[in-house]
């Protein structure tokens, strides 16, 4: 069979019988999907031999790019050794190897709680901070603090804490209230008039919120730096410094969700570093095995974890999912760390970064375009858009001319971003920002 046929018949089984994540029926309607079928690099090819940059690092989870000869290495040789055991009372070296990692990673005691997603990094993050509460005689604080915007996962839970009016509507009569603080896109919103108002104006509602409901808040919970699926909304580091300090003073754990932002993608390990701040939870995900196999992680402050004991009362944590911290997917994230460390792939986005930005700031000059922006190796052009959503669909345009020209990428409605691999060379990079530019001009 060629590779055509071949396709064709891939095309034809998918209609019948997958159901694509965050994909509407009419997308299927009116072009067959690429099949992918193998990557390379900062690179993806279809099974008719096309080639893609993958600007979007496959759902911003693949910063090491793809076929990284090292993590394919130790996870085949993972799998021959070992590809399964629990973490209930029992261990294995690439748990113990992977949490010792994690930890070093940070100047304070932590403990890692493990999962394969980052919507259940986020579960656990939320449960520890209710348990907490409850372990140290303080069960009345069981509420939540979230932002406008904000995207934490697609559990139930997550969602609570995560609310998106266009994704989440039929789900709201099951969600747990939250209370919801605005979304600090300091210098990027249409309501305020400067950067230092929006960042005042955001804090003093959280502050009030804070304050106002301290004896029932578990904890307040934050994408740091950058908001990610609710548009790309990048923040003033000061609003972090406050908002850890608010949490500090009135007695409400501050939960970091670094599952897309964090691993080097803003330019610093985690994107809390930029404020110097130290999050009493953090989750991470995606990226955590460069994406080459589920692993999520919850790390929790040893004061935190302490309460959990068993004696003089039970406060054993009864939570845990069959694959969390599998052998083969833990082994992937031990090797991306080394890579991470050996090959100075933080230091290497932040240097990119600076590439990224210049490239695409005079993309701020083409009209119907709103606002450029960017933070560490992510990328933003965000098109005006009205109430016809005319930008959104401009922005669809945008994602149709660039996939004819071999580039992926998958605008936020009318925010077209790019998040490339964060191991993308720099003739690339301009290459991407540049094709970016012309394909709006063209749409
Ligand atoms: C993707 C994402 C999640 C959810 O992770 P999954 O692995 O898709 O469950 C949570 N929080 C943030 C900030 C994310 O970007």
């Amino acid at each position: 069979m060629d590779s055509k046929q071949n396709t064709q018949s891939y095309q034809a089984m998918d209609r019948q019988s997958v159901w694509h994540p965050y994909t509407r029926f009419s997308a299927l309607d009116e072009k067959p999907l690429p099949v992918i079928t193998h990557g390379e690099g900062a690179f993806l090819y279809d099974s008719e031999g096309r080639k893609y940059l993958d600007a979007i690092s496959s759902w911003w989870a693949c910063n090491l790019g793809h076929g990284h000869p090292r993590v394919v290495e130790a996870i085949v040789q993972q799998a021959r050794e070992l590809q399964h055991s629990i973490l209930g009372n029992l261990s294995h070296p690439r748990a113990i190897e992977l949490a010792s990692m994690i930890t070093g990673l940070f100047p304070d005691d932590r403990r890692v709680m493990f999962a394969s997603d980052g919507s259940c990094a986020v579960e656990a993050a939320l449960k520890i901070a209710l348990q907490y509460w409850y372990n140290i005689g303080e069960a009345d604080k069981t509420k939540f603090v979230s932002l406008d915007f904000a995207y934490h996962g697609d559990t139930l839970g997550a969602v609570s804490v995560g609310y998106l009016d266009h994704f989440h509507k039929p789900f709201k009569g099951a969600l747990f209230p939250v209370f919801q603080a605005p979304s600090p896109c300091c210098g990027t919103c249409a309501f305020h008039e400067s950067e230092s108002v929006c960042l005042n104006e955001c804090f003093d509602t959280m502050r009030l919120i804070v304050r106002e409901h301290a004896h029932e808040l578990a904890a307040v919970i934050i994408e740091p730096m950058c908001q990610g699926s609710g548009g790309m909304r990048i923040q003033n580091p000061e609003y972090l410094r406050r908002l850890a300090q608010l949490c500090k003073d009135e007695g409400v754990l501050l939960i970091a969700d670094e599952i897309a932002m964090g691993m080097g993608r803003t330019g610093r390990m985690f994107a809390f570093d930029h404020a110097g701040i130290l999050p009493d939870i953090v989750c991470l995900g995606k990226s955590l095995s460069a994406g080459y196999l589920p692993v999520s992680a919850t790390v929790v402050r040893a004061p935190i974890f302490e309460t959990f004991r068993d004696k003089p009362k039970d406060h054993t944590f009864y939570h845990g999912h069959t694959f969390a911290g599998n052998p083969i997917a833990a082994a992937a994230a031990v090797e991306t760390l080394r890579v991470y460390e050996e090959e100075g792939i933080v230091a290497q986005s932040a240097a990119m970064a600076k590439v990224l930005a210049e490239e695409l700031s005079p993309l701020a000059a083409i009209p119907g375009v709103r606002n450029v922006r960017s933070l560490g190796m992510i990328g933003v052009v965000e098109l005006e858009d009205n109430q016809e959503g005319d930008g959104t669909r401009r922005a669809v345009r945008v994602r149709d001319r660039l996939r004819e020209n071999g580039i992926l990428l998958r605008p936020l409605g009318p925010v077209i971003y790019v998040m490339p691999p964060l191991i993308t060379a720099e003739p690339v990079l301009r290459f991407l920002a540049q094709a970016v530019g012309k394909a709006i001009r063209e749409s």
